[in-house]
């Protein structure tokens, strides 16, 4: 049996195998069969990662944390976990090749998803014009004219954020209300550099190398227009990828697993989440290595106190109590 098994290939999987590797733990991390690389595959250039004064292509980034892990000894599985069991000492991990891995430990690492508008320019011009993340791209939009698709809190606070660079920024909502809070709205509202546009959801997404504009359809009565933009955010929505463990691990009311406070720590002992999986409101590549680091580390110490509580024949770990959901 091994002693852990990481489940995801972003950058908090591939941290947590770099920690584990070198701590002699011999780490399989199953990388998925489709994503490997997680969501930093989808972007171009990546300029706030530390250590790359240039910045780096985002795949560019995932290679180098793959070869880093791998040169320590991490073993790396391309297939997708489709099964956990998770009480117990013994978890077991059940591949989408019928496989079944067992471990000690197991790092939950699996990210988050942004939801997407659903039209096919999407997967094109994803890292060109097209994003979902105002903290990370904003920056590429000094003096430009761009859209952010949405009408929660995210979508307010990534206008208001994004008018730090661009001249004029749009806020595209399907209704002719805001979800967002009030507070978050009024900033919003008073924003010279914002202007509302209601009722209208996203017919098309223009261009072949970079966004220059959107078809707009007026959700009332159906009539389309043009729109020119240099770029599109879209802030609808955020699904913490957490469908294998409902029902087992304890849930945050946002979505995202719940760790005992600054720890990985899940409620299952010996189970250890890290990442955007864990993560309402960071979500960045270099807080999902941090917390990737951290798992590993509780990982090493729970083995160790594992190991510990064997020799002396004492009771073995307990889980957390944690102040979540309680899975239900
Ligand atoms: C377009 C885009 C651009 C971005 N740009 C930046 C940027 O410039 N700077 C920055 O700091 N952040 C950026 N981010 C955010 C950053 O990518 C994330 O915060 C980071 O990747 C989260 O890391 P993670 O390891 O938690 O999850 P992810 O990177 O999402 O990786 C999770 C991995 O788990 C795998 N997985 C899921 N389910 C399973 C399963 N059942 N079995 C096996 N594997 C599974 C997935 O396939 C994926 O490989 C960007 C995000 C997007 C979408």
């Amino acid at each position: 049996m091994r002693d852990i098994i990481i489940i995801g290939s972003g950058p908090a999987g591939f941290t947590a195998a770099i920690y584990a590797a070198r701590a002699q733990l011999n780490p399989l991390l199953i990388a998925s069969s489709v994503e490997i690389g997680g969501e930093l595959m989808n972007t171009t250039e990546v300029e706030n990662y530390p250590g790359f004064p240039e910045g780096i292509m985002g795949p560019d980034l995932m290679t180098n944390f793959q070869q880093q892990a791998e040169r320590f000894g991490t073993e790396v599985v391309y297939d997708d976990v489709v099964e956990l069991e998770l009480d117990g000492p013994v978890k077991r991990v059940k591949l989408g090749n019928g496989g079944v891995e067992e471990a000690r430990t197991v790092v939950y690492a699996t990210g988050s998803a942004y939801r997407k508008l659903g039209l096919p320019e999407e997967e094109v011009l994803s890292g060109h014009g097209l994003s979902w993340c105002a903290t990370c791209d904003g920056f590429f939009f000094r003096q430009k004219t761009i859209a952010v698709v949405g009408g929660g809190d995210s979508a307010m606070e990534e206008a208001t954020f994004l008018t730090r660079f661009a001249d004029k920024v749009y806020v595209i909502h399907r209704r002719d209300t805001l979800k967002a809070s009030k507070i978050m709205q009024q900033r919003a509202f008073d924003n010279e550099k914002i202007e509302f546009i209601w009722n209208a959801e996203i017919a098309a997404i223009h261009g072949t190398d970079a966004v220059t504009g959107v078809t707009l359809r007026d959700t009332v009565n159906g009539e389309e227009r043009g729109l020119d933009l240099d770029g599109l955010f879209v802030a609808i929505g955020n699904d913490p990828r957490t469908h294998l463990v409902h029902g087992k691990l304890d849930l945050t009311a946002e979505g995202t697993i719940a760790v005992d406070g600054r720890s990985s720590r899940t409620s299952i002992a010996g189970v250890f989440a890290a990442g955007d999986v864990i993560d309402p409101n960071y979500r960045q590549a270099i807080t999902a290595a941090g917390t990737g680091a951290a798992a590993a580390l509780d990982a090493e110490h729970y083995l160790a106190a594992l190991d510990a509580s064997d020799d002396e024949e004492a009771a073995p770990v307990a889980a957390p109590e944690l102040a979540g959901v309680a899975a239900e």
